[in-house]
């Protein structure tokens, strides 16, 4: 993801409409890029800053928000890693589970 990208992005992050795919993408163009950072944590201040202020329970340190949404975002895409690593590892021991059956099956079938 370039900074332009990145940039026309931000609105969608903040009404969390990413997919996980370009979640994964604006965090990583995040992590590499200070530019955007400051982008993201100015454009954080102005439009989500501003409800935090309004809120019933008045947490006013809005750097440490900015950092809890972050915080939340890399753990979903870390949980999204590893449903799709035990998805795919359950897949390929299906497979094999299967191919192993049926060549059972035929072993059995052509040297009873
Ligand atoms: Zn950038």
């Amino acid at each position: 993801m370039d900074c332009l990208t990145f940039r026309k992005n931000i609105n969608a992050y903040f009404a969390k409409s990413l997919s996980d795919d370009e979640l994964n993408e604006f965090l990583r163009h995040l992590s590499q890029c200070e530019t955007c950072r400051e982008e993201l944590e100015i454009n954080f201040i102005v439009s989500e800053g501003i409800g935090i202020l309004e809120e019933e329970n008045h947490d006013y340190n809005i750097s440490r928000a900015y950092e809890s949404m972050l915080q939340k975002d890399r753990r979903h895409i870390q949980v999204i890693r590893v449903v799709r690593v035990f998805t795919y590892a359950m897949d390929t021991l299906c497979f094999w589970s299967i191919l192993f059956c049926g060549l059972l099956f035929l072993h059995i079938l052509i040297f009873r």
